[in-house]
This record gives C-alpha cells, structure tokens and sequence, in this order.
C-alpha cells in the first residue's frame, strides 16, 4: 500500500505515519520536506500549489491519501483568514484535484473538524449543521463540502473525519492543553481567557488510528471522531495543576478570541458502530501524559 500524507510533520502527521510506516510505503508531505519518523520518505510540498500538488499525486499514485496540511490555529484564523481560506479551502480543493486527475482510485481522508459546528448546545453527531465561528471553521466547512460534492460527483472514495480537539506532547505551546499542562508542570501560572468555554478532548494518535479505520471502509463516509466527553477549561486546570487551580490560573480578556465557541460537545456514536473505533485514553491520562511532556 502506498500511502500519501500532507501536514506529515505536524502532531497528527506524527502519530499517522508512525502507525503506518511499518506496514505500509509512507511518503510524507511538509512545506520543509521534514518528518521525525523513522522510514517515511518526507518530500517538499505545498498544497496551496496546484502544480506542485499535481506532480507529487502523479508520480506517487498513491492508494491512500490523508489530508491533514491545514492552518490549524483557531486563535490567528482572524490575524491571516485568507491565509485559512487558501491554505484550508483551496488547497483540498488541489489535492482533491490531483487525485482526481492522477489517482482517482485512491481513497482520501479528509481532517474536518468540530469548529464547523460553532457553539452547540447539544452532543453533534453527523447531521447536525454546521454554523462556523472563526474563519478557521468557515474554511473547513467549505472543505468539508469540497470533499462531499467530489465524493458524490466523481465517485471518490472520500471520507471526513469531524475530529473533535486533540492532543499529545507534541501539541505547539499556542495551543491551550500545552499552554496550562506545561505551566503546571512547572508550577507557574497561566493566564487563559474563558475558563468556562467547553472541549470535548482526547488523545491524537487514538484519532489516527480512527482515520486508517475510515480509510480501510469499503464505502467513504463522514464520522464524528471524539470521546464523547466534555470538559471546560476550568476542569483541565484542575487536572493539570490539582485542587488549589484557583491560585495558579489569570484570566485575561486579552486571551479571548473575538467570537468564542463556547461549548462543543460530541456524539462519536456512529464511529463506535460502523468501525468499531472508540477513544481509548482518558482525559485524566491525556493531562498527565502532556504534563510529562514525554513524547509517547
Ligand atoms: P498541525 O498544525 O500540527 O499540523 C498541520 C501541518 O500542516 C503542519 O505541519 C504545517 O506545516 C502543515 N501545513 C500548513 N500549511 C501547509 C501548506 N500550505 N502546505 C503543506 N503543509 C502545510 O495540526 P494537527 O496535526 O493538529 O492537525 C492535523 C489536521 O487536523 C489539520 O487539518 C487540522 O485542522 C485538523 N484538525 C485538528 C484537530 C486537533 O485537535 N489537532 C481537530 C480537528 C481537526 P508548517 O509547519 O509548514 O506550517
């Protein structure tokens, strides 16, 4: 099996590839040609290029691709939205683009996301529509969309996953989890913006593992790929720093982001019954392995 990935050297693109290079001829794609893992053939791309994306399907042919290159800082997706909407939007648009052309029989993974969904106020499953609050969210839902008029138009086995937030040690210090578990760790404070804003988090190299199910389907379909679980800002401080939180954490309206999501909650049913995926680390197992800082 040839498998193509983009976004290689980013967290997912880790755990993705070190599930697959064992098995499988795994060529990874970054902007630096990078990737830390062992027997991935990292190769330069950028998915904004079409020609470049083009090239790089032709001369792979690849059977699985997975698509995980994006902009995926929710926070600057106001800073830079057409850098988003060019990285997140047009740049499927490329790659769908070149499997079209060059590998139409490979089946692709696309990275959604529970920002489509904006502020919920119940568990999302598959069917629940999507109302994007950041410009981050608006590019992925028109990803997403890409994805489903390409699956349905072309007959590509194309596949979403509305990945709910998550994460490891190798979570980027901007990110909140990072942010808190590795302040905790050194007994310092933080200051965060809305503590009482609500996550449903879990463990990346779980949800990878979810993304290969997905590729292994004999029918493309979109899945909700979450615990099921969700706690608030404050909850995660608790488990980072203990009981005594309170003292270690400032709040700032500086840390707020113009249009919050304030509550995502997920209904991963669907993924339970048709690929028998299910989250396997805790929320409790997840802060202590961030805190460790101990690259699993
Ligand atoms: P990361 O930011 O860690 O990785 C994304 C990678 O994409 C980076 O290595 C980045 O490289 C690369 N990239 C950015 N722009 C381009 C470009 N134009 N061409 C090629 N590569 C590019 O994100 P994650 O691994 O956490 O997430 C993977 C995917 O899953 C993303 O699409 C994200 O939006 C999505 N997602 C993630 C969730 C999460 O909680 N982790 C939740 C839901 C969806 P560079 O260093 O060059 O910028």
């Amino acid at each position: 099996m040839k498998v193509l990935i983009t976004g290689v050297a980013g967290q997912d693109g880790y755990y993705l590839s070190r599930l697959l290079a064992p098995r499988h001829d795994v060529v990874g794609i970054d902007r630096r040609g990078k990737c830390d893992v062992d027997g991935v053939t990292a190769i330069k791309g950028d998915i904004t290029d079409s020609v470049a994306m083009a090239n790089i399907v032709r001369d792979v042919e690849p059977d699985w691709v997975f698509n995980l290159a994006a902009q995926s800082f929710v926070g600057t997706s106001w800073q830079s939205p057409k850098l988003y909407m060019d990285t997140n939007a047009v740049g499927v648009l490329n790659v769908l683009e070149a499997v079209r052309q060059y590998s139409p029989r490979a089946r692709v993974v696309q990275a959604s996301t529970s920002e489509m969904y904006g502020t919920l106020t119940a568990p999302a499953d598959e069917t629940t529509p999507f109302a994007p609050a950041s410009p981050y969210g608006v590019s992925k839902v028109a990803a997403h969309h890409l994805c489903q008029v390409y699956r349905e138009s072309y007959g590509m086995h194309i596949s979403c996953a509305i990945s709910f937030n998550h994460e490891s040690p190798r979570r980027p210090a901007h990110f909140v989890t990072r942010k808190v578990t590795d302040a905790a760790s050194r007994r310092e404070r933080v200051t965060l913006g809305n503590i009482n804003s609500a996550r449903d988090w879990g463990y990346a190299e779980d949800y990878m593992k979810a993304y290969i199910l997905m590729a292994e389907q004999d029918k493309p379909d979109d899945y909700v790929i979450a615990t099921g679980k969700t706690h608030t800002i404050g909850d995660l401080c608790k488990a980072a720093y203990g009981d005594d939180w309170g003292q270690w954490v400032l709040s700032s309206e500086l840390e707020e982001r113009p249009n919050d999501v304030n509550y995502l909650a997920a209904n991963p049913a669907k993924a339970a019954r048709s690929l028998g995926w299910r989250a396997e680390t805790t929320f409790e197992e997840l802060i202590d392995m961030m805190k460790g800082g101990v690259l699993v």
